[in-house]
């Protein structure tokens, strides 16, 4: 039976036993016992069930199974955060000496990661215009290019990808794709139905959804043929995994598996058994949440577009924004209850109009259930100068508005008294 986001979203990942508790128990223990060596040893060649919480644990197990359901996958592995379910995705297909292609257009924290740390491990990451044709990016792309990296809702840009584009781009140099998905989450965009293969996601933002642990979650399609000649370590034995083939022992979760038994058996970001607890808490209610995010979303950014204190509003749920097209096409329309706009009277008025929100929180987070705010220019990009921020294309009035789930009433009665108090 195929079953919708909203029972899902209740119900895949754990199904009680008869007698068994009704909710997914914190399954609190570091290790787990069996009555015979056999079962461990079988366990080492088929990891079907948790035996060490450095990488698998019951309740974690839960999650990672409705998180695979819903975005359509074959498996899924939970890390301790975003930045962790980013940097395994890219380490499962890369050594030193092999190269990556990048939209432009991704989050500050990959960009980051990408451009510094992965450069000092030997990786280089080669980053593209969103905007370029397919023809261009393919001319980006290297012998040594071994995966294809974009994000759904760039935060905080607001530039839809393009994931079909990209998927042909990676696809023709027979590469992977990977969708970072967190702003859109399963519920309004599945990126595996534009040729995404794999889909990463920071669960701290609209997953967990209340602001309450950071997290991340790797997920596979399990559409991607391994054996296509360009990844021997997926087709030669693994030595250090006594001698397993991948793709011969777990066939279309080949990716996911690899990523388990290599990268989190060696670096253990695994999160604890409480934060999944939590986490699945944020999900039961994900497919009522998002639409109503991105409907207090539109609402908040056409009050905006049609302020006369603000110069600009980017939201591509708007008809007149820029991504309109790709947003009714990925996202149906729904464009998340992230908005960006530029305050006239730059950085003095921004300033001044965040102190005067009362409702809203002046917070470094984003995706939240309470409608929160930010202004790069005085606190994550505060660094720049003003020539440097315009370089970066962030404007000194620019604010990121996070429109949680208060009545839209009363977010823009919040809005309108701010305004009030700037020139
Ligand atoms: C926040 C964020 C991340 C990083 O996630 P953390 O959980 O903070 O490590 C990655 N991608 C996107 C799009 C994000 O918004």
């Amino acid at each position: 039976m195929t079953m919708k986001d909203a029972t899902l979203c209740l119900h895949a990942g754990y199904q009680p036993e008869n007698g068994g508790p009704g909710v997914m128990p914190i399954v609190q223990s570091t290790t787990y016992r069996f009555d015979s060596t056999d079962h461990i040893a079988a366990l080492f060649d088929m990891p079907t069930e948790p035996m060490y919480s450095r990488f698998a644990n019951p309740t974690v197990d839960a999650v990672e199974k409705k998180i695979a359901a819903l975005e359509g996958g074959v498996g899924a592995l939970c890390t301790t955060s975003g930045q962790a379910a980013t940097l395994f995705s890219v380490l499962n297909l890369c050594r030193a000496g092999d190269s990556i292609l990048c939209s432009a257009a991704v989050y500050g924290g990959t960009v980051n990661l990408f451009a510094v740390t992965l450069k000092r491990l030997g990786i280089e990451c080669i980053f593209v215009d969103p905007e370029a044709g397919e023809e261009e990016m393919k001319r980006a792309l290297r012998p040594n290019t071994r995966l294809v990296f974009g994000e759904t809702l760039a935060n905080p840009a607001l530039i839809v990808c393009d994931i079909e584009k990209l998927a042909r781009v990676a696809h023709g140099h027979g590469i992977p794709l990977i969708i970072d998905n967190t702003f859109a989450t399963p519920i309004l965009c599945k990126p595996f139905r534009f040729g995404a293969d794999i889909v990463v996601h920071s669960t701290t933002k609209y997953m967990d959804g209340h602001a309450l642990q950071v997290g991340g979650v790797i997920v596979d399609s399990g559409k991607f043929d391994w054996t296509n000649g360009n990844f021997p370590e997926f087709t030669e034995p693994d030595e250090s995994y006594h001698g397993v083939v991948y793709t011969k022992s777990f066939g279309d979760a080949a990716y996911i598996i690899k990523a388990r038994m290599q990268l989190m058996r060696d670096f253990g970001c695994y999160p604890a058994a409480h934060s999944a607890f939590l986490l699945n808490l944020g999900l039961e209610t994900l497919a009522v949440r998002m639409p109503r995010y991105a409907e207090n979303g539109r609402r908040a950014a056409e009050y905006l577009a049609a302020c006369p204190k603000v110069e600009s509003v980017t939201y591509p749920g708007l008809p007149q924004d820029k991504y309109h097209a790709l947003a009714e096409k990925y996202l149906g329309g729904r464009a998340s209850g992230v908005v960006t706009f530029n305050i006239r009277g730059g950085r003095e008025n921004a300033v001044r109009f965040m102190d005067s929100l009362q409702l809203a929180c002046n917070e470094v987070h984003v995706a939240d259930i309470r409608t929160c705010v930010l202004h790069p220019a005085s606190e994550t990009h505060r660094q720049l100068t003003d020539e440097q921020l315009a370089a970066c294309g962030i404007h000194p009035g620019m604010i990121r508005l996070s429109v949680g789930l208060e009545d839209i009433d009363d977010i823009l009665a919040d809005l309108e008294q701010a305004f009030a108090k700037v020139k």
